[in-house]
């Protein structure tokens, strides 16, 4: 399977893919910018060329950044709605820069409006920012459901694909802690394969490019996103063997985002080790 970390980038982003290789990983995800900050300096060239050199050499492939947190697309303030569009467009163009696959966002929030208006401002910063030369795909996260964040079940993220032009240039990439906190029970093997059959039938397989294989410290449908080491959660083990042992997988980005980062893969790995089937 495609295995990753989220991987610093302190000390600048061409570290990230030794830092990865350093735990095995084939894929990571990064930051391109500063994830609680509006202003970024521009990406230095060198260290673009020096990111894909270091890339290439280790065959790595399907990395992920992870856009702000402060970008929320689902807005109806009319002056942040502005800074959004600036900067998911700058998130774009910095993924493209660094020849990176995939840009994975939080859907967003409809804080300052209406689940269904959050919906439409969504598709539409979507529309106005996907181009034709854009070589990503932006991936939307499916969230936990805390609060009035938006895209908590397949239906909800459909909706946001449904209205979005390029189909080409988007997909989803499925956080494992929030799918359980927003109510999927992908731990009994029975309800993994009622899950992935109803993703299947409302967005497509083909549409899931990756994952943030995350295990969860609350409950099943608690709509808490609190992230877990892999297997000390309430997913455990069992949760996750459905995930290593799905062939349909088998090229698909899987990125841990537990809270210990990278002191914690290798215990991660150990947990998905002991659940691998070898067939
Ligand atoms: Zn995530
Ligand atoms: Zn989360």
């Amino acid at each position: 399977m495609l295995l990753g970390g989220h991987i610093s980038t302190s000390g600048g982003v061409s570290l990230s893919p030794e830092r990865a290789s350093v735990f095995g990983f084939r894929t990571f995800q990064i930051f391109s910018k500063n994830q609680m900050q509006w202003k970024s300096k521009p990406l230095d060239p060198n260290e673009i060329e020096k990111f894909q050199a270091e890339v290439k050499e280790r065959s790595q492939h399907g990395i992920m950044v992870h856009a702000s947190y402060l970008l929320n697309l689902g807005t109806s303030k009319r002056d942040l709605r502005a800074k959004v569009e600036a900067g998911f467009e700058e998130e774009i163009r910095r993924t493209d820069q660094l020849g990176i696959s995939y840009l994975v966002i939080h859907p967003g929030s409809s804080f300052d409006s209406e689940p269904n208006i959050a919906i439409k401002n969504i598709t539409e910063i979507l529309n106005q920012a996907i181009s034709e030369e854009q070589k990503c795909i932006i991936l939307l996260e499916n969230s936990a459901g805390q609060g009035n964040t938006v895209g908590r079940t397949f239906e909800e993220l459909s909706e946001i694909i449904e209205g979005v032009e390029m189909k080409d240039r988007i997909g989803v990439c499925m956080d494992t802690c929030h799918a359980w906190a927003a109510g999927y029970d992908i731990k009994t093997e029975a309800g993994y394969n009622e899950t992935m059959d109803h993703f299947n039938s409302i967005i497509g397989l083909n549409k899931l490019y990756g994952f943030h294989l995350n295990d969860s410290k609350n409950g099943k449908g608690d709509r808490l996103d609190r992230h877990e080491q892999i297997g000390k959660g309430r997913i455990g083990d069992e949760g996750f063997a459905n995930f290593v042992n799905d062939k349909r997988l088998r090229s698909k980005s899987f990125v841990f985002e537990t809270p210990l980062g990278e002191a914690g893969y290798s215990g991660d790995l150990d947990h998905l080790r002991k659940v691998l089937r070898s067939d």
